[in-house]
């Protein structure tokens, strides 16, 4: 394993953690997060029971995936974490996008290429007991990089990969992490402000007609207007503009 492009992210105390194969890379770092002394990457090369929003599955092509997890603890209380994950997504896309991937965003924080996800984003927190001014997030990463017709065939949507491009595993993780410890240090800071116009650039549903759903049923339909600095998305509706709040629920195109 060459590990010289991520020499730079050792240098600025992040532990660096590569496995051969894992369940989840989030569960085994949430596991710990409040005992970590250090932000700590780990990297899976197979990840075997990989988690999305809400309880559903991350599914990784064999030998097909970058799929790792950091956590970072951050010096904010844990209702100031809105926005994270779609910064997460932000940051993620544009690395991508330095290796000439032209990758967009789907609200709240699916990264997609073609039109289709190629990679996903996952939160989640722990709190340590004794400091209640900060919270350990832990955010987990997964994107395709090798072909994966078997992803598509178990998926009822389509799945983009990155199998045209000549990718290198250890470059593409040195941006990322290089990329999301500098957004986690600006976030600390200014929130999710400081990345709407960052976000809003990548849109890909910028102007169309869309859907929200939660399970199923429309909650909301109209033209998707781009985000506000709490990672809403924002809707114009014939009755005015709405700001949906994440929480579990999906954006459809309004004809799906
Ligand atoms: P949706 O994609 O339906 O809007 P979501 O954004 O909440 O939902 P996540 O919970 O982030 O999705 O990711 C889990 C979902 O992503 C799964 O339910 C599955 O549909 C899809 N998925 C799982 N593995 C992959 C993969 N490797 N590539 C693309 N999509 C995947």
């Amino acid at each position: 394993m060459r590990v010289a492009t991520l020499a730079g992210l050792a240098a600025r105390d992040v532990a660096i953690e590569i496995v051969a194969e894992t369940g989840s890379t989030n569960a085994d770092l949430l596991a710990r997060a409040t005992t970590l002394a250090q932000p700590t990457v780990r990297w899976a090369l197979q990840q075997t029971a990989g988690k999305g929003r809400a309880g559903r599955a991350w599914l990784a092509p064999e030998n097909g995936a970058l799929t790792f997890s950091l956590a970072w603890k951050l010096a904010l209380p844990l209702q100031a974490l809105s926005g994270l994950s779609l910064a997460i997504g932000c940051v993620v896309s544009q690395q991508l996008n330095t290796f000439g991937l032209d990758t967009r965003l789907k609200w709240p924080n699916d990264v997609l290429r073609h039109g289709a996800k190629l990679g996903g984003v996952l939160i989640e927190t722990a709190v340590d007991r004794n400091d209640r001014n900060a919270v350990w997030v832990v955010i987990g990463v997964g994107i395709n990089l090798a072909r994966s017709g078997e992803l598509s065939q178990t998926l009822s949507r389509a799945v983009a990969d990155a199998s045209d491009v000549d990718y290198d595993r250890e470059e593409w993780m040195g941006a990322l992490l290089g990329g999301l410890s500098a957004m986690l240090q600006q976030f600390e800071r200014d929130g999710f402000a400081a990345f709407v116009a960052r976000w809003n650039a990548l849109d890909a549903y910028a102007g169309q007609d869309v859907k929200i759903v939660d399970q199923g049923r429309v909650l909301y339909q109209g033209q998707a207007a781009g985000v506000d600095a709490e990672g809403r998305l924002l809707l114009d509706t014939p009755e005015g503009q709405v700001a949906v709040i994440a929480g579990d629920v999906s954006l459809r195109m309004a004809e799906d």
